[in-house]
């Protein structure tokens, strides 16, 4: 390893125990190098696994295989050198500003004279001079933020670590926030080394990496590297900056390759009865999808500019393209949105053929909801409880994501009629038998 070698993680693997007695991996062969004066971003949809990553390299969780070496030594335990910033700041609100910030140093051992010093150099080179005194809960939320950042900056840390720290915030303060943390970081005055950004805004990770590692889920793997060479402070209109937007929007809608085991045709979407379904409404469904038929994008948009219109993050706006691309409503394909013929028939549809159109794309291509509708179907009372259909899925997800996919089903199969549910009894059931 090099002298300039911060961190180096070497075919880390990540498990977690699985209701039935297995494990769910949730990160896989990750290879990662953090050098000094780099700021690294790692880019993926929630549940890629990225804060389990940090919270690795953290020396919060052992990893289940590989190692994470840090200058040059395996990290086991908390290192002192490597510090934290979390997306809810993690304050507590019975101490002011400057405690809460101390707080970092208490674990040194440093003279109490030092630890105020450094507390107030902290304070004061992130913005909150004369707040020292403050409670958080009298401070605006990008404040407390500015907290949270002296917290973990006021050890003198190698190597920073955030976790989305500016997506709890509004837009203009995180956008000042970036703006605050670049200019420190580039005039060389923040007391750190080296940076893991980990994000799920694509705008966010080209404005400030130096490099950008593409996670994808299910497990987390690191699909794809991209370097950003544009010189700093960046411009989000530049045309280079936009190109890389959309090569990593492209990237993270590339069609996942079909496992063999799910028997659909090549070039089909990769869907399987345990495919993890996003928490998309079957409303936002039709809204977005007549917003593609409509003026001005009549059919076909770029995702970037779609998401920029619509307001929505990359976050926000995959899950919603991946159910409609599941649904065969609509192809996605270098980065570009395009309805198909199925998918105009719907917009164009009533209220009623709507809603048939919408449950022959469900049990065609969603095996989950056919799998339900089969096995009402087969029960005489063709009543079946919910709890048959978690633990099926439990034994192939995380029981968040299996939540998650029986609310996303339930709420599809409802709008479609393919199925009913009742909250009450917690069971399915079938209203008209066919
Ligand atoms: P991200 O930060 O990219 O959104 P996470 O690292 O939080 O992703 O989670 C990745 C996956 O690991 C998710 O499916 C989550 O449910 C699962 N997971 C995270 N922590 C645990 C845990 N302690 N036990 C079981 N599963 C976990
Ligand atoms: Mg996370």
């Amino acid at each position: 390893m090099s002298a300039s070698m911060l961190l180096d993680i070497h075919a880390l693997r990540q498990t977690f125990p699985r209701a039935d007695g297995g494990e769910l991996l949730v990160l896989d062969g990750i290879e990662l190098q953090l050098g000094q004066g780099q700021i690294v971003g790692l880019l993926g949809r929630t549940g890629s696994g990225k804060s389990t990553l940090l919270r690795s390299i953290a020396g919060l969780m052992p990893p289940s295989a590989g190692t994470v070496t840090y200058l040059g030594q395996p990290v086991v335990a908390p290192a002192p050198g490597i510090a934290m910033v979390f997306q809810g700041f993690a304050l507590f609100p019975w101490l002011t500003v400057l405690e809460n910030v101390q707080l970092g140093l208490e674990a040194l051992g440093l003279p109490d004279a030092e630890i105020r010093k450094r507390a107030l150099a902290a304070i004061d080179l992130i913005g909150l001079d004369g707040y020292e005194s403050a409670y958080p809960r009298e401070l605006s939320g990008g404040m407390r933020q500015r907290v949270g950042f002296a917290r973990a900056l006021v050890v003198h840390p190698n190597i920073l670590l955030m976790d989305e720290p500016f997506s709890a915030l509004d837009v203009l303060t995180a956008e000042t926030l970036r703006t605050d943390f670049l200019e420190l970081w580039g005039d060389g005055k923040l007391p750190i080394k080296g940076v893991i950004l980990v994000t799920h805004n694509i705008e966010e990770a080209v404005l400030m990496c130096d490099r950008i590692l593409l996670f994808s889920s299910n497990p987390g793997r690191i699909i794809r590297e991209i370097g950003v060479d544009l010189k700093r402070p960046r411009n989000r209109l530049d045309p280079r900056f936009r190109d890389l937007v959309e090569e990593i929007y492209v990237a993270m809608t590339a069609r996942r390759p079909v496992p063999p085991k799910a028997g659909i045709s090549a070039g089909a979407v990769a869907t399987s009865i345990d495919t993890i379904l996003p928490r998309i409404s079957a409303n936002l469904l039709s809204g977005f999808i007549e917003t593609l038929a409509a003026e001005p994008y009549s059919g076909k948009a770029d995702l970037p500019v779609i998401a920029e219109l619509l307001h929505m993050e990359a976050d926000d706006l995959f899950p919603v393209s991946d159910a409609l691309q599941m649904l065969h409503l609509v192809e996605i394909e270098g980065g570009d949105i395009k309805i198909t013929d199925t998918g105009k028939q719907f917009v164009e549809a009533g209220t009623d053929d709507r809603k048939k159109i919408f449950q022959r794309q469900l049990l065609s291509y969603v095996p989950l909801a056919a799998h339900i509708r089969r096995v009402l179907q087969e029960r005489a009372n063709h009543v079946a409880p919910k709890s048959r259909f978690f633990d099926e899925l439990e034994d192939h997800m995380s029981t968040e994501d299996a939540e998650v996919t029986l609310r996303s089903v339930t709420a599809w199969g409802r709008y479609a009629e393919a199925f009913a549910y009742d909250d009450d009894s917690q069971t399915f059931s079938l209203e008209n038998p066919t």
